[in-house]
Formats: structure tokens, C-alpha cells, sequence
């Protein structure tokens, strides 16, 4: 295994990002703030079109700019500011320090290459291995992420396997260099639920054995909470709530974080309605002023219209471990 490297931290700080289309501009990320720890999974979690992908894509260095523009922000991986480095630096850190994993692999695996080729080619680029060392080396990935079959794998296109393999051959290449922190963008979401399962276990047996810390993205609570370490909501480009994954399950204080969970689907509440948040995420060009998510909320006063919350750190007596939320009546009740 290769050598672990010092960085312990992926930190984003205050990024704000816009996508300029003519005279529009469409506010996409709106000072996010998050920190992800080596051997950590921290889940960001929203409903589509909430940013989830922009965050991950801006962090990976693949977002095209323009017509997207970083207007301000930080994104800091041991002593550098990603945002500052050319694309040549951004290449060399992409797979080897922070690696991908996709929705779709079928999207993402080139169909002319056999998987073996494309494994070995990211520890021949990044890492410098001759051929053969690779190959030796794609061996042991392939059972790393528990597929059988070796060198027959390997000699395979990728429309000669499964969606579970392909989904596996994705992690494969993503943690051929050992990465320091894994990004992996709803990469359950096409899977049926034994193969989420399975991919799930995979994802925190790879997180303990290659100390990796994980970007987790998702729209389904119900993954995020039997993966994560850490949790931060997000809505309109903002994080509304960050937590750790038992208080925000046990005290969830932001309204749009308790509707969510009012809606998720679980064997408690065969029978009764299933609560769904009313309206629709607003369109990146179109966000309400104040609290974004006023218009939609059962709790909204006047002030929600023309003020935007601050986020607050809800910790009380000195607990060490922080909850923030941006809400002007933090853990006010409603009846439904
Ligand atoms: Fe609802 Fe107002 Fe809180 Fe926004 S600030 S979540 S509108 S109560």
C-alpha cells in the first residue's frame, strides 16, 4: 500500500458559485462551508437541483468555467488552496489525493477499454508503475472492492458486466492511488436495494482499511444514515444544518431538515400518509430573498421574507462537538 500522506483535512470554506447564461446569472453554491476528516463519512444530503453536484464537481476541479464562475471560496487540502492551482496540479490531485465515484458508471467507464486497462492506467500516470507492476497491483484492487474472477475481470469490456460490477470497477479506479478522500455522488441511486447494500458495506470496509475520509452525496436519508459519520443538509446553495449523524437523527432543528425526514419512508408508518414538502426546490436563477426556503416552510414569519438567518452553532455547555443550523426559530414546533 502506498505511503499515507499528511493531509487530514478537505476543508471547503465560504464557496460561492454562480453559472452565467447572457445577462442571467444563477446563484448555484451560496457560501458553502464544510470539513471532511480522513476516515469520516460526512453526507451531503438535499433534494435535486439543492447543489450537491456543483459542490462535489467544484471540489473534483470539473466544472467548467465558464459558464460557471467561483466567485469566492476556499478549498483547502493540506496547505493549498485548490482554487488556486492550475489545471496541470489539478490533474496530478484528481485520482491521487481526491478521487470520484459516479452515479452512472456505465456514463463514465470508456467502452473501448477493457476495465484492467483503465485501472492501470491511473498507477501508471499517477503513481509511475511499470505495466506488469500495475497489473499485479489491479489484481489486489479488484479484491479489495470483492470481485472475483482476477485477471478475467480485468480482460473484460465493461458491457460484459453487471451494474454492481461496473459500480465496483468505478471504486476500483477511484482508489487505485489511495486517495485521501473519496467523493462519491449518489453512487447507490441506480442500484437496486441488495446492491446499494452491498456497495454501501464496501464504501466503509474501503474507508476503515485505506483510512480514506468520504464525500457522501445524496437526496435519501435513509442511505445517509446507515453511512455516515457527519451530516450536513443542504438547500438553495446553502448549508441549512450540519451535525453529527445520531444528534441530527435524534434533534433534527431546521424545518426543512425535520420535513425531510417526515418524508422518508420507513415501516413505522405503513399506513399513514406520507408527508411530502410542499412547492419545489427555487431554480439557481430564481432564489426567494431572505430565508430561501420561506416559501415553503409551515413556520415562516415576516421576517423569514427579508432576512437571511445566519448560521448558528447550537452546541450547549461546552459539548465539543458542534450543531449549526440557519433558521430564525431554530426548533420551533408545528403541528402538520
Ligand atoms: Fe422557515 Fe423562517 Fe426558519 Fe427559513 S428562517 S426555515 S422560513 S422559520
Amino acid at each position: 500500500m502506498p505511503e499515507k500522506r499528511a493531509d487530514s483535512t478537505l476543508e471547503i470554506r465560504d464557496l460561492n458559485v454562480s453559472f452565467i447564461q447572457g445577462e442571467k446569472e444563477a446563484n448555484a453554491l451560496r457560501g458553502i462551508s464544510l470539513s471532511l476528516k480522513r476516515s469520516e463519512v460526512h453526507s451531503l444530503v438535499g433534494e435535486s437541483g439543492s447543489g450537491k453536484t456543483v459542490t462535489s464537481t467544484c471540489v473534483m476541479g470539473l466544472l467548467p468555467t465558464p459558464p460557471a464562475r467561483i466567485n469566492t471560496g476556499e478549498i483547502i487540502l493540506g496547505d493549498q488552496d485548490l482554487l488556486l492551482l492550475g489545471e496541470k496540479d489539478r490533474r496530478e490531485i484528481r485520482g491521487k489525493d481526491i478521487a470520484m465515484v459516479f452515479q452512472e458508471p456505465a456514463r463514465y467507464l470508456n467502452p473501448t477499454l477493457k476495465v484492467g486497462d483503465q485501472i492501470t492506467e491511473m498507477l501508471i500516470l499517477h503513481l509511475g508503475m511499470e505495466k506488469s507492476k500495475a497489473v499485479d497491483r489491479a489484481l489486489e484492487i479488484l479484491e479489495l472492492v470483492g470481485l472475483k474472477g482476477g485477471k478475467r475481470v480485468l480482460d473484460s469490456y465493461p458491457h460484459e458486466l453487471s451494474g454492481g460490477m461496473k459500480q465496483r470497477i468505478m471504486i476500483a479506479i477511484a482508489i487505485s492511488c489511495n486517495p485521501s478522500f473519496l467523493i462519491a455522488d449518489e453512487p447507490t441511486t441506480a442500484l437496486d436495494v441488495t446492491l446499494q447494500l452491498q456497495i454501501l458495506n464496501l464504501m466503509l470496509s474501503l474507508k476503515n482499511t485505506l483510512d480514506m475520509g468520504i464525500l457522501f452525496i445524496s437526496h435519501d436519508l435513509r442511505v445517509v444514515h446507515d453511512i455516515s459519520d457527519w451530516i450536513s443538509v443542504i438547500y438553495a446553495g446553502r448549508i441549512v444544518e450540519s451535525a453529527s449523524r445520531e444528534t441530527l437523527f435524534a434533534d433534527p432543528k431546521h424545518p426543512y431538515t425535520k420535513l425531510l425526514f417526515e418524508s422518508i419512508p420507513d415501516a413505522d408508518k405503513r399506513g399513514k400518509r406520507l408527508q411530502t414538502i410542499p412547492g419545489k426546490v427555487p431554480d439557481a436563477e430564481n432564489i426567494p430573498g431572505g430565508c430561501a426556503f420561506h416559501p415553503r416552510c409551515p413556520i415562516a414569519e415576516e421576517i423569514c421574507r427579508t432576512s437571511q438567518p445566519e448560521t448558528k452553532d447550537l452546541a450547549i455547555n461546552n459539548r465539543a462537538e458542534s450543531h449549526t443550523a440557519a433558521c430564525h426559530f431554530i426548533g420551533k414546533q408545528w403541528k402538520n
